[in-house]
């Protein structure tokens, strides 16, 4: 999937401002880890994050985004072989699962946009393993989020992470620039070759956000329109974070 998007750089004010959302995102993520677990519903979860948001003056950015409809919750939560985009709903939590939990929140007129995955009490061996690899491919891509790298020194250093560990990433979903609106450019695909693609700057603001797959790279949306998940069934997961880019190297805004 490609497209084309303005690059708008951010000024250290607008970058302070993109802090604030970030640590009120980052706040409605930890309730939301801290209240996983079995027989808990994903629209509980989602209500969870809601309120936080709410509660510190921002809009849920996710709320009325345009696909096949308007997207009707605050989180995406996408568990197992669902990757990204899971509606929350009715569906109950149960040992064993990992969910993945995404969320914008927007602070004077800022974004915040991050996502983690986590197990659902005990969780196989594989599952703990997937999750660790996809942390540590954010991990790898944000430390190339540097003035001086281009896009495709970003995206092969997780692409060769992730596939050294025998595992897939989607070519159908990337990270981007974030800032007013919640995609802006440039594109930021987690694969890509050394020295190609966009110059990095000073003043870019990135959602990185590494989507990993045990079985395929390839992908199917589900009957909601919505909810994206490997076309094999096999596990997924998807850790992201609002990186800006600045003089004294990658700042992770997305944090408490
Ligand atoms: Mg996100
Ligand atoms: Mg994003």
């Amino acid at each position: 999937m490609s497209w084309e998007r303005t690059i708008i750089l951010k000024s250290p004010s607008e970058i302070a401002v993109m802090r604030e959302a970030g640590r009120i995102n980052a706040l409605a993520l930890q309730a939301v880890r801290g209240a996983i677990r079995p027989g808990i519903t994903t629209a509980e979860l989602d209500e969870i994050a809601a309120e936080v948001i709410r509660q510190h003056g921002a809009k849920p950015t996710f709320l009325g985004v345009m696909g096949a409809y308007p997207y009707p919750a605050t989180t995406t939560i996408s568990i197992n072989d669902e990757l990204v985009h899971g509606i929350p709903g009715k569906r109950r939590l149960k040992e064993g699962d990992i969910v993945s939990v995404d969320c914008g929140a927007t602070f004077e007129g800022f974004v915040g946009d991050a996502a983690f995955t986590v197990g659902v009490g005990h969780i196989s061996a594989e599952a703990q393993k997937l999750i660790e690899v996809t942390y540590r491919a954010l991990e790898i891509g944000i430390d190339h989020l540097r003035e001086g790298n281009r896009v495709g020194d970003v995206g092969a250093a997780i692409q060769q992470f992730v596939e050294g560990q025998g595992y897939f990433l989607t070519k159908e979903y990337t990270g981007h620039g974030v800032g007013r609106s919640m995609w802006e450019g440039p594109q930021v695909p987690n694969y890509g070759t050394p020295g190609r693609g966009i110059p990095l700057k000073i003043g870019m603001v990135i959602a990185l956000e590494p989507m990993v797959l045990v079985g395929t790279e390839r992908t199917r949306v589900l009957k909601d329109k919505w909810t994206v998940a490997s076309l094999d069934g096999s596990l997924t997961a998807h850790y992201e974070h609002t990186v800006a880019i600045t003089e004294n190297g990658p700042q992770i805004l997305t944090v408490p």
